[in-house]
Order: C-alpha cells, then sequence, then structure tokens
C-alpha cells in the first residue's frame, strides 16, 4: 500500500512536471513579438525567392518550374521597394541554391540552404522577411493566394492580410484566409524576425501557370505586395510619433 502510495505521489509530480514543461514549451515557441521598426530611420526587408538549384521547387503542368518564377517576382519586389526607398537585401540572386558542397545529398543541400537563409535573417538586422513561393496540389482546379504569417510575430497578420486583398485586387486571383505559417517550414517556425510567406497561385492550374509565367502579371504581383508593405510601415512609423 505505502508502495502505491508512493508511486501516485511520483506519478501526481511527474504530470505536474511534464505540464509544466508543456506550457514552459509552447511560450518559448509561439511567444508573441513586436516588431521594432518604428524607433529606426529606414525599412529594411528581405526578400526571399523560394527553393534553388538543385531545388526547383514546384513543376507546372506545363513544366514551370517554381524556382525561376520566384525569383523572378523577388527581382522585381526589390525594384519596386527600392523605388520607394526601401532597404531590399536578396537571399539569392541567381537559379541556384545557397548551398556550397559539394557530392552532398540534395537533401543536404537543402538544410545547408535553409541554414544559410536564416544566417541572413538573423543578422541583417531586417524588419521584414518576405519569402516568395508558388503552390502546387493534386487537383488542377485548386488555385489562389495563400499567405502565411510567423506566429511568433502575430502583430504581422494585418500586413499579410493587406498584401493578399491587394495582390487579389490587381490580379484577381481568388483569397483565401490568411493563416499562421506552418511551423514545420524551418524558416516559418521561430524566425528571428516577422515574416510572411506568399504563395502567389497555383503551379498545378493551367490558368494560373500561364499567368504566373506572364511578365506583367509577375510586375503586378510584385507592385501589390511592396505597396502593402510601404503603406503598412508608413502607418505604423506615423501611429507611434
Ligand atoms: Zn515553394
Amino acid at each position: 500500500m505505502m508502495y502505491l502510495i508512493l508511486n501516485r505521489k511520483k506519478v501526481i509530480a511527474i504530470c505536474i512536471f511534464l505540464m509544466l514543461g508543456v506550457a514552459f514549451g509552447s511560450f518559448m515557441i509561439i511567444v508573441p513579438r513586436a516588431g521594432g521598426f518604428a524607433k529606426k530611420d529606414s525599412l529594411t526587408v528581405i526578400v526571399d525567392a523560394g527553393h534553388g538549384l538543385p531545388d526547383g521547387g514546384a513543376v507546372g503542368t506545363g513544366g514551370t518550374v517554381e524556382q525561376e518564377i520566384n525569383l523572378k517576382i523577388a527581382e522585381k519586389v526589390r525594384e519596386v521597394l527600392t523605388a520607394k526607398g526601401i532597404n531590399v537585401i536578396m537571399t539569392r540572386e541567381t537559379p541556384d541554391s545557397l548551398s556550397t558542397s559539394k557530392n552532398a545529398s540534395i537533401r543536404e543541400m537543402k538544410i545547408e540552404d535553409m541554414k544559410k537563409r536564416m544566417k541572413i535573417m538573423k543578422k541583417s538586422n531586417a524588419d521584414l522577411f518576405i519569402s516568395i513561393h508558388m503552390n502546387s496540389y493534386k487537383n488542377s482546379s485548386a488555385k489562389g493566394l495563400r499567405i502565411f504569417y510567423s506566429q511568433n510575430f502575430e502583430d504581422i497578420k494585418p500586413l499579410a492580410e493587406n498584401i493578399q486583398s491587394r495582390m487579389s485586387d490587381v490580379t484577381g486571383a481568388k483569397m483565401s484566409v490568411v493563416k499562421t505559417a506552418d511551423t514545420k517550414l524551418f524558416l516559418m517556425k521561430n524566425p528571428p524576425l516577422a515574416s510572411i510567406l506568399v504563395e502567389c497561385g497555383f503551379l498545378s492550374n493551367p490558368e494560373e501557370e500561364q499567368n504566373l509565367c506572364d511578365d506583367e502579371y509577375q510586375s503586378r504581383l510584385a507592385w501589390a505586395i511592396s505597396d502593402a508593405v510601404e503603406k503598412y510601415y508608413a502607418l505604423q512609423k506615423s501611429g507611434q510619433s
């Protein structure tokens, strides 16, 4: 009996310990943080063209490789943001990933690439990270925009919503709910700065694939993203002064 009572106490102690551990763990993962842009003179945005060879990302029904379109739109975002006086850091400017490993597996190169992107995020002292991607789904009728934001910077949600509504306005693309990013995504799990991932459309949808390859459509997407960013931070700054 004594043995049983002791065991029950031990079980209760272990349960409390585990509950505290889970609570502390959750706090560590999702504790919201606020960006500090309002105190700075100028805004710096990291523009991330998703993927990079040998990882091309999604492939469209017509053979379009995602990394190419990501880079084209990222370059256009840089152009518009720079014209607006916003500092831009690009994670990549060539079709290749950031990996420099030779004789490594694609998986190892992908991990190295992700770590290098994270390093840029940590060292840049930037205010915002925007990752450009294209979507793909087994059902070719899936289409529209998907915007995700990092849950540890939840005050960025209005910007994510703004980006989505502006992109939808200028392209007519279908909107969906703006969500927090999947924490399985390495760069979006617990990033050191406010981060937004933009899925510009579905390469698996023939109509959207055609649009996404169109230079003018890409420019409109880039303008919408950049304009939303500029207006959001201008408002934040004026609210603080
Ligand atoms: Zn992607």
